[in-house]
């Protein structure tokens, strides 16, 4: 890249506005037209194109904040996830995927690759010696996703974006856990980067959105993809999407911060048998997590004491919700077996560590004591 790159939080603030130029408005303006002239143009525009004004704009944004010279915007985190993985892979190829990933992208690959007759390899564990010995000579693709869900276990970025290069292998990572904010997996080399903009993109739990960013080279085919496939998003929810982007910063910084404190404190007590935090020193990868991750993200999981109910825990919560997704200014917490993984046979559940006790603790905006006081008296409930 030859411009000097700006900070995260300028990307989020001020990067992909559209000017106002009629009006002189301080935001960008909403064009929900479906419809745009084709004469005369430089730009045949159309939703489904992911080339309205809206969506243009709002795509460089995501592809600053990854330093990458290209992004899209989808309908949801899983839009973006097949529409990427379909334009590498077709009947014949095979891809390299990390064991520990999010359920409807394991779900996705279980149930759709089959019906295309596109191979795939779930590797043994998150090393990259793990995905170097499932490569095939027709792997087209290697995906890792890191922190993981729901376990926060940490992939090396850089050892499996060399291993792509080496072998010629295009690499892909899901980068919603840590956000923009908190890791640039380009900076490793790492060729697509994708987010369920649901996350942190949106963080008020109010958007379902997905994006990828990369080179012009592998953009362009993803597009040649997606514009068949047709996962595109709203004008609208892009609008909202912007908007929301512009705090990302403040509120992904804010919630990293709670989130170690909650780690810490979780730690110390009695209740609690394992926490799972990438900034804990105890945890396996906490260096690698430091030399990668800008911040050690918002995310968490705990187990509490074995004769502890987890599901009572969860309902005697006040302030922190029990609920589905993740990453909103509000505290969320969920099982895993019972949500994301449910669709896993307990003894798949059981290799991948995923217990019944487990909970994952996606930590919001508010003020510390408030979510201490929280456990402390959900605790007592037990
Ligand atoms: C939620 C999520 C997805 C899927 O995103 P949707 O917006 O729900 O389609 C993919 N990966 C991770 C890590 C997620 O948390």
């Amino acid at each position: 890249m030859s411009k000097k790159k700006l900070g995260l939080n300028t990307i989020c603030a001020h990067v992909g506005e559209i000017k106002d130029e009629q009006f002189k408005g301080a935001v960008s303006p909403i064009y929900l037209s479906s419809s745009y002239e084709f004469l005369d143009v430089d730009i045949k525009r159309y939703p489904r194109y992911f080339n309205t004004p809206n969506q243009e704009y709002l795509s460089k944004k995501i592809a600053a904040l990854e330093g990458k010279e290209m992004a899209m915007i989808f309908g949801s985190g899983m839009a973006a996830i097949s529409h990427m993985f379909l334009a590498f892979l077709k009947a014949g190829d095979h891809i390299v995927v990390q064991n520990t990933i999010y359920g409807g992208t394991s779900n996705f690959i279980r149930e759709e690759f089959p019906k295309l007759n596109i191979e795939f390899t779930f590797t043994n564990g998150y090393n990259v010696s793990d995905f170097e010995a499932a490569i095939k000579p027709n792997t087209k693709l290697i995906h890792i996703e890191t922190p993981s869900n729901p376990l926060l276990t940490i992939t090396n970025i850089k050892a499996v974006a060399d291993l792509g290069k080496k072998e010629g292998i295009i690499t892909s990572i899901d980068n919603t856990f840590a956000s923009s904010i908190n890791q640039t997996p380009g900076d490793f080399g790492v060729d697509l980067i994708m987010h369920s903009a649901t996350k942190y993109f949106g963080g008020h739990s109010d958007i379902c959105a997905g994006a990828v960013a990369g080179s012009k080279e592998h953009m362009d085919k993803i597009w040649n993809v997606s514009k068949n496939l047709g996962g595109s998003l709203s004008d609208f929810t892009v609008w909202m999407l912007e908007r929301s982007m512009k705090t990302m910063g403040l509120r992904v910084e804010k919630q990293t911060k709670n989130a170690y404190k909650m780690a810490k404190w979780l730690e110390k007590n009695d209740a609690v048998k394992n926490v799972f935090y990438p900034g804990l020193k105890n945890h396996p990868e906490h260096k690698l997590a430091k030399s990668q991750m800008h911040g050690f993200g918002a995310m968490l999981s705990f187990e509490l004491k074995d004769d502890l109910d987890s599901v009572k825990f969860q309902k005697a919560l006040k302030l922190i919700k029990a609920s589905m997704s993740l990453a909103g200014v509000e505290s969320t917490v969920l099982s895993p077996a019972q949500t994301s993984h449910s669709l896993l046979s307990q003894e798949e559940r059981d290799a991948i560590g995923i217990t019944d006790g487990l909970i994952r603790f996606s930590v919001g905006i508010e003020s510390v004591k408030d979510l201490k006081n929280d456990i402390n008296q959900a605790l007592k409930q037990l």
